[in-house]
């Protein structure tokens, strides 16, 4: 029997980390150390963490001092407040990733997005990131539990970070399905995600595969249905101990992988009782001697071979080097030209100076530290001085790729700050160089992209071409998507006759456009003011805050009327009782036709005097008397509230004046007996001049058959 195993099979790197919280806190001496739940997923491990002292205790009123860990796999935000609030010291052990996702969580809550997390609802770090939501994010198993869901125009998706990859794909296309707009934050560990790659290469090579680590582990219960996805038979155990002979049975080649609470202790002694049951098939079976078992380190593709020599189990079960690995390992040694990292075997990672970043590095001091955990990958193996050489720069870069590919199947949003201007576009740190065409930059065409520099941009990935390296991205996608959410959300909500508030975007000769918070109404020149108005300009300015009314809404154009005239009362109401028949009010002539002149009484209410009321003399055109802007007095000849016409008089009006004159040069001069030309002769001497008419004398009564209104 052949066996291989996995190249990354053991702790990842939050596991390391919360382990090491509980080590250093059971070292300190401030007992009892605690932890809610088990710290990390593998029962073995907690019971060895016990054996020194750690207290597992399960709700929060069991924790009244000493020290509390927080699990690798997190806690809600409230956990750390209570347990410091009774004096608790509080160590949080959340893995760097968890933390990410949770506080994903929290900002899409915040932004009032349907949070939506694939995963499994009953695990802790499921339940902690819904807590950082604000218990308002919804959990889904998989794509058949979406359409129990009752989906938003907007759905904002993450996943628990041991989620696989293709599960999630499955729910943002079946919520695109339903007509949501999908915003897809990765949230997925890429430790996990490379493990499941490299579970599903061996699975496909060998005839069984072992899967070692805790039940309750959710990332090694995922590589289990990994490597089950092609169809080769899985076994997963928690030890040795469960591994059964009979499962070996004409089996050839095993796989071994393991999940990442999984301690290097487990995969030796599945490792040891494989040997165990090897070595028992060949002593009942002595005629097969080529039958052995021997372990290949390093599973995947191109190692899959038999080595030429067999290797023992101890040799295969410590940790071997192999160009291309991508590991995790501690800085132990910040040295002016290299970086010493310790990546768990006795050779020595050496990581130099050049390969530290992809930036220029003068002192490795100013970006790595000792103790700190990085991502490393292998260059080369040198066995004659017994180190490995390692690349930070390369590392970085691997993990960069396989964030943008999986970024762009998943059509999620990364965040890059803007690094330079070059011809064309713009150029941002995506762990890559990553190219922003200048006509993927804001919604609408940018001529100057220089103030761009230096800022971090949401964006999405458009093309991720390894080969070439070429990675091409869009703001622009980002910008329209979050514009067609926010057009959707303030539609949703958009009612006729409701009064909604704006900022004017635009002015044009017609109206003015209004935002209302993602989507644009129009405000027709025609309902600004109850008056006349000629430019938007008059009454409203770009920028301006303003309360309107929605008269239409068309959705299916996907227009929007507004009204801003409405908000104030329609000065025809009561309009009879401000503007009686017969009575006396000055206006102004606000345009002529060939009927009349229009008159303005006040803004909004127009009314027309006729051509034969303009004047008491007869005339062809209403120019020939008033001009428009000028101030005339005029009489209400008639009011039509329902038709909103009111006729009025200048004829009548200047009759009125004159004869009021006269009533009152009469009560000044105590007397019955006078002439019209006693009193007017000089009015009436400069209409002849200025009309050219001929002056007659005019008795003391009107006119006959003319109306006398305030006779
Ligand atoms: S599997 Fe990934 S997310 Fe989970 S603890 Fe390990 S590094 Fe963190």
């Amino acid at each position: 029997m052949k066996v291989w195993l996995a190249p990354d099979a053991g702790f990842c790197r939050g596991v390391r980390l919360a382990v090491k919280a509980v080590e250093e806190a059971l070292a300190a001496g401030a007992f009892p150390v605690q932890v809610l739940g088990p710290p990390i997923h593998n029962p073995q491990v907690v019971a060895e963490l016990v054996r020194h002292g750690l207290q597992v205790v399960h709700d929060l009123c069991e924790v009244d001092r000493g020290v509390l860990v927080l699990p690798s796999h997190g806690a809600a935000p409230d956990v750390a407040v209570t347990a410091a609030s009774k004096g608790v010291r509080v160590v949080d052990a959340t893995c760097p990733l968890v933390r990410r996702a949770q506080q994903a969580a929290r900002e899409l809550a915040d932004r009032d997005c349907q949070v939506v997390v694939v995963g499994d609802p009953g695990h802790a770090e499921v339940l902690s990131i819904v807590a950082w939501s604000g218990h308002r994010a919804v959990v889904v198993r998989d794509a058949d539990e979406v359409s129990r869901l009752s989906i938003r125009p907007h759905v904002a998706v993450l996943a628990q970070t041991t989620e696989r990859p293709e599960v999630v794909r499955e729910v943002v296309e079946a919520l695109r399905r339903l007509g949501a707009s999908v915003e897809v934050r990765d949230t997925l560990c890429p430790i996990t995600r490379r493990r499941q790659q490299e579970a599903r290469a061996l699975a496909q090579k060998v005839e069984l595969m072992l899967v070692v680590g805790g039940r309750e582990s959710a990332n090694t219960r995922r590589l289990a249905q990994a490597a089950a996805a092609t169809g080769v038979r899985v076994y997963h155990v928690e030890s040795g101990r469960e591994v059964d002979p009979a499962w070996f049975k004409s089996v050839e080649r095993v796989g071994v992988t393991a999940g990442t609470s999984t301690p290097q202790g487990a995969i030796e002694e599945v490792l040891a009782r494989m040997r165990e049951i090897d070595e028992a098939a060949r002593r009942t079976m002595p005629g097969e001697a080529e039958h052995t078992a021997h372990t290949e380190p390093g599973g995947g593709e191109g190692v899959l071979e038999p080595s030429e020599q067999p290797v023992t189990m101890t040799e295969a079960s410590a940790p071997s080097f192999q160009r291309g690995q991508l590991l995790w390992g501690t800085v132990v040694a910040v040295e002016p030209t290299h970086v010493l990292v310790d990546i768990g075997g006795k050779a020595e990672g050496v990581v130099p100076v050049a390969e530290l970043s992809t930036r220029p590095v003068a002192d490795p001091a100013t970006v790595v530290g000792v103790g700190e955990e990085i991502p490393v990958y292998v260059l080369g193996v040198d066995e004659h001085e017994g180190t490995v050489r390692l690349s930070r720069r390369r590392a970085e870069q691997e993990l960069a790729w396989q964030r943008l590919e999986e970024a762009h199947t998943a059509g999620a949003i990364i965040e890059a700050p803007v690094t330079a201007q070059v011809k064309g576009g713009l150029i941002v740190d995506v762990g890559l160089r990553g190219f922003l065409p200048a006509s993927q930059v804001g919604l609408s065409f940018i001529r100057d992209l220089k103030p761009y520099v230096g800022r971090t941009l949401r964006l999405r990935v458009i093309e991720v071409d390894r080969p070439q390296r070429r990675v091409v991205l869009s703001e622009r996608a980002v910008l329209e998507e979050e514009q067609a959410r926010r057009e959707e959300e303030v539609w949703s909500t958009l009612a006729e006759g409701q009064v909604v508030e704006g900022t004017v975007r635009r002015l044009t000769g017609f109206g003015a456009f209004v935002d209302l918070g993602g989507a644009d109404g129009l405000l027709h020149v025609s309902e600004l003011s109850w008056g006349r108005v000629n430019h938007p300009q008059e009454v409203v300015q770009e920028g301006q805050q303003i309360r309107c009314k929605v008269l239409k809404l068309d959705r299916e154009r996907k227009r929007i009327s507004l009204g801003l005239k409405q908000l104030e009362g329609d000065p025809w109401d009561g309009i009879d009782r401000r503007y009686p028949t017969g009575a006396l009010f000055e206006g102004k002539v606000v345009s002529l036709a060939s009927f009349g002149a229009f008159v303005e009484l006040e803004p909004g209410i127009e009314g027309l005097v006729h051509l034969s009321q303009l004047s008491d003399r007869r005339i062809e055109k209403a120019e020939q008397v008033v001009s428009v802007g000028d101030r005339v007095r005029v009489k209400v000849l008639k009011v039509n509230p329902r038709a909103k016409r009111i006729s009025l008089s200048m004829r009548e009006a200047e009759q009125d004046a004159e004869r009021a004159q006269l009533r009152k040069y009469m009560a000044e001069h105590k007397s019955d007996r006078v002439t019209l030309g006693e009193v007017f002769g000089n009015l009436f001497t400069e209409r002849e001049k200025a009309h050219g008419e001929k002056s007659s004398e005019i008795s003391e009564h009107a006119p006959s058959g003319e109306p006398e209104h305030d006779a």
